[in-house]
């Protein structure tokens, strides 16, 4: 999974980074870090979860559509397809 980082939008909340702040790095202003973000599976939901908190959408989920599929199929993401 990848997190595609819109870093115009972000305004410096840091809820991103509250939720995982080994996924998300701010520089110190508070605001993320440009470039997308490479998630290793096992930090999934912890990413998920930092992306959908940011209140200004400057993060998005990209999943490809054979993980989409997988999940779909075998409904390995914890709490249901999402
Ligand atoms: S990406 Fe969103 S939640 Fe993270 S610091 Fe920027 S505005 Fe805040």
């Amino acid at each position: 999974m990848r997190i595609i980082v819109h870093n115009a939008k972000c305004q410096g909340h840091a809820r991103c980074w509250s939720q995982a702040p080994h996924i998300f790095k701010l520089d110190e202003d508070g605001y993320i870090l440009p470039g997308d973000i490479e998630v290793a599976e096992r930090d999934e939901l912890l990413a998920s979860r930092g992306a959908r908190s940011c209140p200004d959408h400057a993060l998005e989920i990209d999943r490809s559509p054979d993980e989409l599929l997988d999940r779909f199929l075998f409904n390995q993401e914890p709490g249901g397809f999402k």
